[in-house]
């Protein structure tokens, strides 16, 4: 089942007339919830990072900082937002769902957490809405918890990741790979393993185009054994700061892209959905959502009947052929159950995913796919 990290505090309320659009962390999963993508079972709530965790990445006094409100109104003009104990409150438990979403991806290959990608925090400053940069925490957690030895963070938000470039600038086990807007804030990039700069006005297949060219060479050379993905959508047409004119037909392309060839090399995922800021709320959450039901893909499969032989005749038994293949990989899945509810027929695939069940009865059966990383899907025949 596919996790995500949601705490309603996501949603912290900001001066009115604030540019940040935050009510975007309340739809998201309210969206998903209403469409059935989601039910509650699939979301957690984080607890706050700790102070030990969150030092592994960021600095001391930075912290206290952050703790103490004690951050002079310039820091607080980098960062766009007036400091609070709840906007702390709020970065720790976002930093831990991100933290937490690793457990998960783990053991799941993917999870989401419905907010993070704070990209622009630096170890010892925080800029560009963002206070702890999420991703690095949690990559620096996994390092040090020996769950991972080699990560690629995959940043396709349009701005560039520069706080993350930063903070691993001279650790080899954390490869940055940030596809972002050359004109487009921050106006001084830092230098990540590899940087995309995009022109104004890049079109959405030049996009497509350039991420296809890039990401499977990055797989095969930094082999990956964990992935960040940073899935911001202000690369829309629509975005008021993005400068590009990707679609949003094109923007789920990308997320597509993304896990389909994360999941073809079984690298397991951790998405933070990081910017969007297209005039039109409902843009910016459909974008979001688009990530958020890909992701659900990541748990089904598809039958696919190849032959299937019913008899009218009383006494005659019917057989039915298939294969059952991976949803996003469209590989063909070895061991999967099949059966026929309440019944004891049934068999399982082979290594090929080939599946062929014989001597059905007459009748009206539920055909039941089941397997244990999978959602358990069941067919009328
Ligand atoms: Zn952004």
């Amino acid at each position: 089942m596919v996790k995500i990290a949601y705490h309603a505090c996501y949603a912290y309320s900001l001066p009115e007339g604030h540019r940040f659009p935050m009510l975007k962390y309340e739809l998201i999963p309210e969206q998903l919830l209403h469409e059935g993508t989601i039910f509650q079972e699939n979301l957690f709530e984080p607890n706050y990072c700790s102070d030990e965790v969150v030092l592994w990445t960021h600095d001391i006094n930075y912290l206290h900082k952050l703790k103490q409100q004690t951050l002079s109104a310039s820091e607080q003009r980098k960062i766009g937002f007036p400091q609070s104990p709840e906007l702390i409150e709020r970065e720790l438990m976002i930093t831990q769902g991100t933290i937490d979403c690793c457990i998960y991806a783990i053991e799941n290959g993917i999870a989401l957490n419905v907010a993070g990608g704070t990209h622009h925090a630096f170890a010892d400053r925080g800029e560009g809405f963002c206070l702890l940069n999420d991703m690095a925490v949690a990559a620096n957690w996994l390092l040090k918890k020996g769950l991972a030895k080699q990560i690629l963070i995959i940043d396709l938000d349009v701005h560039q990741g520069n706080g993350t470039a930063k903070i691993f600038e001279s650790d080899d086990r954390v490869f940055t790979f940030s596809m972002h807007g050359a004109h487009n804030y921050p106006f001084h990039k830092e230098v990540s393993n590899l940087d995309i700069p995009l022109l104004d006005g890049t079109d959405t297949d030049t996009y497509l185009t350039l991420l296809q060219y890039h990401l499977p060479g990055l797989l095969e050379t930094v082999k990956p054994d964990f992935a960040f993905y940073l899935s911001g959508v202000d690369i829309l047409e629509t975005d008021k700061f993005g400068k590009l004119k990707v679609s949003i037909e094109g923007c789920k392309q990308r997320d597509a892209f993304v896990f389909e060839s994360l999941k073809e090399k079984a690298i397991p995922v951790t998405v933070a959905i990081g910017g969007g800021y297209s005039p039109d709320i409902r843009t910016i959450v459909e974008a979001h959502c688009n990530t958020f039901r890909l992701a659900k893909d990541f748990f089904l499969m598809l039958l696919v009947i190849s032959a299937c032989f019913f008899s009218m005749d009383t006494n005659a038994q019917s057989s039915i052929r298939g294969m059952v293949l991976d949803s996003i990989t469209k590989q063909p899945l070895a061991g999967i159950n099949l059966f026929l509810s309440h019944t004891s027929i049934g068999t399982t695939t082979d290594q090929s995913g080939h599946f062929n069940i014989e001597r059905i009865p007459q009748g009206k059966f539920e055909l039941v796919i089941s397997s244990l990383n999978y959602e358990t899907r069941t067919i009328s025949i």
